[in-house]
């Protein structure tokens, strides 16, 4: 509904959900970044200042998909009530989160957006998701020391503070303690990369059960960066045609770990498959180089998706 009054206020800058006409500057038209990530989880930013960081570049919403929380949700909340200094211009926090899921031993991440985060099954899933995650940074830490890196879970646990703790912080130990000189030399076979010899897996869903999941909470469901394979292994066609049969509504298309090709090819695949098209930064603060709004959803995109949804608002000033 809240996302309605945005759309329909005549005080919206340029109507940017009209399509553009031919000729005209398009750069007038609304552009949300639909994965983000806080310090709830491997960010570095705290919900509010990256409510704030995005209202200051002149996005007009963000999407705060930290890995398997919703704990930033309510300062991102509070954080938009209170923005300032740019007239009545509309700005959203699109509710989200980012599931971690295996299938046949390849990872991959499933966005939900505007679900109920109360759902008895939905969260209960989550908790289980964040507890191991504790387990399985600590037996990391556990086979870095015994593999002669120096790094203690107590610093791990300093770093993550109260996020759900990931890689990005063990990495971060890493390099504090010297072993690596930056935190993607962390992610190789040596160290925590996919299999590395330190690396530990943890408890994901089944992408199936995880798109269920999120559907029966109210939600809406994106398959994140497909076709990441900089970062490991990534699932084929077929897997992806099997999640849009189980209710998959898109496909994070434009990522900054997808070149121009992988995006031509999943844009392909998208429109074979019926699937929503977004684009993102997956943003994480100053422990990657990409910046808020490197990729964007187009407007229409997100309002059909947010259509779907019934579990959850936008979070708007
Ligand atoms: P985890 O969920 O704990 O397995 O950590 C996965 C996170 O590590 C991803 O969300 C990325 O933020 C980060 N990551 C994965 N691969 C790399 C990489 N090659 N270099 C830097 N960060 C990475
Ligand atoms: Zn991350
Ligand atoms: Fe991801
Ligand atoms: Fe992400």
């Amino acid at each position: 509904m809240l996302w309605l009054i945005i759309k329909n206020s005549p005080s919206y800058p340029g109507r940017p959900w009209a399509t553009p006409a031919s000729g005209e500057d398009a750069t007038n038209r609304m552009r949300i970044d639909l994965h983000v990530h806080s310090n709830a989880s491997d960010g570095t930013d705290a919900p509010g200042d990256l409510v704030r960081k995005a209202w200051a570049r002149g996005l007009d919403g963000v999407a705060l998909t930290d890995h398997d929380t919703v704990a930033g949700h309510p300062e991102a909340a509070t954080a938009v009530a209170g923005l300032t200094g740019q007239g009545d211009r509309p700005f959203v926090v699109v509710p989200g989160v980012e599931i971690s899921c295996i299938q046949g031993g390849v990872t991959l991440h499933l966005l939900g957006y505007l679900f109920d985060p109360a759902e008895p099954q939905f969260a209960a899933e989550l908790d289980m998701l964040r507890t191991d995650r504790v387990r399985r940074a600590r037996a990391m830490v556990d086979k870095l020391a015994e593999l002669g890196a120096p790094i203690t879970w107590a610093q791990v646990s300093a770093i993550a503070g109260d996020g759900a703790v990931g890689r990005p912080h063990v990495a971060r130990a890493l390099v504090a303690a010297g072993v690596v000189e930056d935190i993607p030399a962390a992610f190789v076979p040596e160290w925590i990369g996919d299999g590395g010899r330190a690396y530990v897996g943890k408890y994901s869903l089944d992408p199936a059960q995880a798109i269920g999941l999120v559907k029966a909470a109210g939600g809406v469901t994106v398959f994140a960066h497909p076709g990441a394979s900089s970062r490991g292994a990534v699932v084929d066609e077929a897997s992806i045609e099997a999640f849009a049969s189980a209710g998959l509504d898109g496909l994070e298309v434009d990522h900054p770990d997808h070149d121009a090709a992988t995006r031509e090819r999943l844009r392909a695949v998208a429109a074979e498959l019926g699937l929503l098209v977004t684009g993102s930064s997956d943003y994480h603060g100053s422990v990657k180089e990409t910046q808020l709004g490197a990729f964007t959803t187009d407007p229409y995109v997100f309002e059909v998706l947010a259509g779907r949804a019934s579990g959850g608002q936008v979070f708007s000033r």
